[in-house]
């Protein structure tokens, strides 16, 4: 099989701040499997906060072949073999994980929403994420996102409640809280109390990822739903955190590709825990793999594409904030 990459730097339109830091631009990685003149593309979008960067990603990949990759084997096979090269990097695996399944549907006539069976008439809205900001600038940023029926809203600094205060002056639409492990149990229980006020959804990742008996304790009394993100990197994750929130963010690049995302919703279904999918700053063929398991679940947060100016590719759309999965086959999407 025949192995190609590149990289690209995503341009954010605003500068965009979380608990943790600040980023104006993101660098990817794209990878390429072909067979027959057929290709395959991935996309690794690394993130600081799992230790990953493009740097170490180029360092693994530049020296690696995949000649012992037999064309003709299954995807199982393709996966198997292919994933293990990644060095445990997560976004890597991810990458090669869409490269192969866009592969695989290419080469076989399929999209990837028929292959996990995921119906496309059970479409999925995303959510439009506001970073952290001064006040006139989340202002600005709630009215250009007029278009967008949902809001998610990034917390966990000092000012939380001015944040939603700025937003509620504008607009009453639903909003989904992301605290990004920025409260402390007595702050989270105040927090989901006053936000259970404000048509507040739920509430993601209030507390640090080491603090999981508290985060269980935030739960009892919580009138909000508390949705797992930095809690929750694969389906190994799930059974040690279900006590302790009411449902998981899934984002490819922490999980390691479709495959395991898959395993992940089934894991949370057996468990009636709620399911959202998020991601992080990506270009179209990583939120449009995202997109097409959109249908098997509860939230979608797929916009990385959006708060950028220069994605390269064409894939899923957003009418009406609802998720728009393309037609054709494998991941479904194009070089613009
Ligand atoms: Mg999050």
């Amino acid at each position: 099989m025949e192995f190609r990459y590149s990289t690209y730097r995503l341009e954010l339109k605003h500068t965009f701040t979380i608990a943790r830091g600040s980023e104006s631009v993101v660098d990817v990685v794209l990878v390429y499997f072909t067979i027959d003149g057929v290709t395959g593309v991935g996309e690794a979008a690394p993130s600081d906060r799992y230790h990953e960067d493009c740097l170490s990603i180029v360092e693994k990949i530049k020296i690696l072949t995949f000649n012992d990759i037999t064309d003709s084997g299954t995807l199982d096979d393709w996966l198997d073999a292919a994933l293990p090269k990644a060095g445990g990097m997560r976004s890597l695996e991810n990458a090669f994980d869409l490269a192969l399944h866009d592969l695989y549907g290419k080469l076989n006539s399929e999209s990837m929403a028929d292959h996990f069976g995921a119906d496309r008439k059970n479409g999925c809205m995303t959510s439009f994420t506001i970073g952290i900001d001064e006040k006139d600038k989340i202002r600005a940023k709630v009215l250009e996102a007029e278009q967008y029926p949902l809001l998610k809203i990034k917390l966990g600094s000092d000012h939380d409640k001015e944040i939603i205060n700025t937003i509620r002056d504008v607009t009453d639409k639903p909003v989904r809280v992301d605290a990004n492990e920025g409260w402390d149990l007595e702050q989270g229980k105040k927090m989901c109390d006053w936000l259970a006020e404000q048509n507040v959804e739920f509430v993601e990742q209030p507390l640090s990822a080491d603090s999981l008996d508290d985060t269980a304790k935030l739960r009892e009394v919580s009138p909000l739903e508390l949705i797992a993100d930095e809690n929750c990197i694969d389906s190994k994750n799930i059974p040690e955190i279900a006590h302790a929130f009411d449902g998981i963010n899934i984002k490819l690049m922490k999980c390691g590709g479709l495959r395991e995302a898959y395993r992940m919703i089934q894991m949370a279904r057996e468990r009636e825990m709620k399911i959202m999918l998020g991601c992080m700053v990506e270009t179209s063929v990583a939120i449009t793999a995202a997109a097409h398991l959109s249908p098997l679940v509860d939230y979608a947060d797929l916009d990385g594409n959006i708060l950028t100016i220069n994605d390269p590719f064409d894939g899923v759309k957003v009418e009406d904030g609802m998720l728009v999965l393309p037609d054709g086959a494998g991941l479904g999407i194009n070089l613009r």
